[in-house]
């Protein structure tokens, strides 16, 4: 089919929930994706923090073709091998003790807000249900997930929303002991807000939560869904604050692109659900776990990945910054490790397009703050060309 065809179907056929580029991206390798017309693309995008090892890593592929030909599906009623090494390697590799899988990033959002409930009513005995979450978050699009998530633009017209959420400003450890009362029973925070437009809390900011939750007995959640894997420079970015959470949220880079969430907890935590209690028929499927235990493996055996990622996000950052000297539009360039933004003070869609135009996929969000997290074994000089690029688009203004 010709690529305006399917362009044309897709207005046909598919709900209008995204603005698309109106390009067909047909195959990955690596940093690169290629079009329906054969051109290819440098990708800061990585199916937004997905494809941390690249497009089609050889390691996650050859395990998906074996899985898929042994066995793809079947119930949790049973034990699945796949869905086991995956939980242990996880748990072996995180602050964790037990791990529950799911399908996406707003299904561990939402196990997570079912666990801390139901830990609080069944092991501290206290009847607690509220959840303060920050204003720019992100949590997810299901109810509980979006009504977690302190964006009025994703409540609009959907309301009401499900009780028992309270916003504070991110990035203020005094105002979330502020709100603090006798029906809290969690603090759930991204450790970078991702969609919210790369917002990096100060130093310290974490561990104020910590302290808060252990004066309080709550549990502290944290949303890793964008910065896990390895995007921040260490496996999850919590490491980088020196404490651990209760509970943390994981799906995004987990999979290499199939799609598998995680609920990671402590032993004390998890205790709160029993068989019965929450499921799902396709979490922990075969396949996707294949693809998880395969992603995680391939992570942590080249560790050279990750510990290149704090290096490499400097050099971007350092290339970014020089842009800004020479551009006053450039309001400001944040990020940790491989996930950066800068924001402009004009609406950075223009921008998006014009890199698309010369071979970068770039993405923008909260309309001014452009948004790259390349594949984390992207190369400086892969770097260096889109800040050529930006350079060029820049100068043009
Ligand atoms: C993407 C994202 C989610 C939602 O994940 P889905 O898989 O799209 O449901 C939740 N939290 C954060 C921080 C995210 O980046």
């Amino acid at each position: 089919m010709i690529t305006s065809d399917i362009i044309k179907d897709a207005q046909s056929f598919l709900m209008n929930t995204y603005s698309r580029q109106p390009l067909v991206l047909v195959k990955g390798r690596g940093t690169t994706v290629y079009d329906s017309d054969g051109r290819e693309y440098l990708d800061f995008v990585a199916g937004v923090a997905v494809n941390n090892l690249g497009h089609c890593h050889p390691r996650v592929v050859v395990a998906l073709q074996k899985q898929a030909q042994r066995l793809m599906h079947v119930s949790n009623h049973f034990h699945i091998e796949a869905q086991v090494a995956l939980g242990k390697e996880l748990v072996r590799n995180s602050f964790a003790d037990k791990a529950f899988f799911c399908n996406s990033g707003t299904e561990a959002i939402e196990a997570a807000i079912k666990l801390s409930r139901r830990y609080s009513r069944e092991i501290i005995k206290k009847d607690r249900f509220e959840v303060i979450t920050m204003f720019g978050s992100f949590h997810g699009r299901t109810y509980g997930a979006v009504s977690a998530t302190a964006q009025e633009k994703f409540h609009q017209g959907f309301e009401p929303m499900v009780p028992g959420f309270r916003y504070v400003p991110f990035n203020d450890s005094k105002a979330v002991e502020a709100a603090v009362t006798d029906k809290t029973c969690a603090i759930l925070v991204e450790p970078v807000q991702g969609e919210g437009g790369v917002k990096v809390p100060a130093p310290g900011y974490l561990k104020a939560l910590r302290k808060i939750c252990d004066e309080h007995q709550l549990l502290l959640v944290l949303d890793e869904i964008q910065t896990g894997m390895g995007r921040t420079g260490r496996l999850f970015a919590y490491e980088h604050e020196g404490i651990t959470p209760d509970i943390m949220a994981l799906a995004k880079g987990l999979g290499s692109g199939m799609p598998v969430g995680a609920l990671l907890a402590t032993d004390k935590a998890s205790q709160a659900f029993a068989p019965g209690t929450h499921g799902s028929t396709f979490g922990g499927n075969p396949l996707a776990c294949a693809a998880g235990l395969a992603s995680l493996e391939a992570l942590l055996e080249d560790n050279i990945i990750i510990q290149n990622v704090e290096a490499l996000g400097k050099h971007f950052m350092d290339g970014l910054r020089s842009l800004k000297a020479k551009y006053p539009f450039i309001k400001d360039v944040r990020g940790q490790g491989l996930l950066i933004g800068m924001e402009l003070d004009f609406e950075g869609k223009e921008i998006v397009t014009e890199c698309l135009k010369q071979g970068f996929l770039i993405n923008c969000t909260v309309n001014t703050v452009l948004r790259f997290m390349p594949p984390l074994i992207i190369s400086k000089e892969e770097i260096d060309q889109l800040i050529d690029a930006l350079d060029g688009i820049f100068q043009k203004r």
